[in-house]
């Protein structure tokens, strides 16, 4: 079967012009007044676009969050988006949005605002068809703080999809096939700080307990936990301490990220690094921190949802779909943590995200369209 359902040459030009504008426009997590502008801009094109409507949910640190819905049926289907970026203000005038040999560039294209409009372009198909499932009521959920891991919108995915039957995620697809995500670690960070006690490293060293030497010991302990056969990894990426060479130091401290394939592995670990115990007499341990995004796992769900994916991909658009996953997190791990079967990595296919190289394939955009579009209706 050939797809039935496919964007006309003069949408795509559409879509190409308000990608332009969009990217244009500056939308950093942590600006509330550029990330307010950005959503009145989604929610205008949204609305313009598939006649659906939008509620406005407000912020009162970053920008408001967009629910945008169409369709009255009973069952729900969530769409995940985020507009902001990783780029600071500025970045667009000094790169704006560009195309060339098939690709456009600019900050934000790729992670994710070609993303949002493909998907803001699937429903405009499908109503311009008569194709909007009269089952179904369909959530785009737009927010503006998911770079800096969605601390203000967390709470209102999770509270979406547990009421939806299915989550489809925006994110960039594995390069460079354009495979799905159908799983995510999950990630934790912790801080570690180190006190001992501080002497005259030449006068009277016998006196001072070294915070360094004690934190050296504990990063032998933390790295050796990585494990990956169990997909567990566990870097310490960051370490301070000490005043000086001649100075004993009384403090030290380390910044430690853990990756990890189920809530069970995050669990253990968590207890690990919470129970760390000092081995120099004379220092003490503070640890903080814990579980930021639980484990996005592959339930049977999921690998259902996948296999329609694949083969409507294969059936109608002649494309060889494939599986992946990643030690990378998104929104999607917060939803799948509440047990909606999600895929991830629908957004558009290009390269280098969060890199001023960042970049989209245009000739890949209609298929995506098409395939989320027959997503929305079959699942
Ligand atoms: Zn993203």
């Amino acid at each position: 079967m050939a797809m039935d359902i496919q964007i006309e040459e003069e949408q795509i030009k559409h879509l190409l012009q308000l990608l332009e504008q969009c990217v244009n426009m500056d939308s950093p997590s942590k600006d509330k007044q550029l990330g307010d502008r950005m959503a009145d801009w989604f929610a205008k094109q949204f609305a313009a676009l598939t006649g659906g409507t939008v509620e406005r949910i407000p912020n009162a640190t970053y920008g408001d969050q967009l629910r945008c819905v169409i369709g009255t049926g009973p069952r729900r289907i969530l769409i995940l988006g985020h507009y902001d970026t990783v780029w600071k203000e500025g970045e667009a005038s000094k790169r704006p949005f560009s195309m060339k040999d098939g690709r456009a560039y600019g900050p934000g294209v790729y992670d994710m605002k070609a993303g949002v409009l493909q998907a803001i372009f699937a429903l405009r198909l499908l109503k311009e068809k008569g194709r909007l499932p009269a089952d179904k009521q369909i959530v785009l959920l737009l927010n503006s703080d998911e770079e800096i891991g969605s601390p203000t919108s967390r709470a209102v995915i999770e509270r979406e999809a547990e009421r939806a039957e299915a989550a489809f995620v925006l994110e960039p697809p594995t390069e460079p096939t354009g495979a799905l995500k159908t799983w995510r670690k999950g990630s934790a960070h912790f801080i570690l700080v180190v006190e001992g006690i501080s002497a005259h490293a030449g006068v009277d060293p016998q006196k001072g307990v070294s915070a360094i030497e004690e934190l050296s010991r504990q990063i032998q302990y933390l790295h050796a936990l990585t494990d990956f056969e169990k997909g567990t990894t566990v870097n310490v990426g960051v370490i301070k301490g000490g005043i000086g060479a001649n100075v004993i130091a009384d403090h030290a401290e380390a910044e430690v990220d853990v990756r990890i394939m189920t809530l069970q592995e995050a669990q253990r670990i968590e207890a690990l690094i919470r129970g760390l115990k000092p081995t120099l007499p004379g220092t003490k341990l503070t640890v903080t921190g814990g579980i930021r995004r639980p484990p996005m796992q592959r339930t049977e769900a999921t690998g259902k949802l996948f296999a329609l994916a694949q083969r409507i991909a294969w059936e109608e658009l002649g494309m060889d779909l494939r599986e992946s996953g990643t030690g990378g997190v998104s929104d999607g791990n917060f939803a799948a943590a509440r047990g909606v079967p999600t895929l991830d990595g629908l957004g558009a296919q290009g390269a280098f995200a969060h890199s001023p190289q960042e970049n989209i394939e245009l000739s890949s955009i209609p298929s995506r369209i098409s395939l989320l579009a027959r997503l929305l209706e079959e699942c």
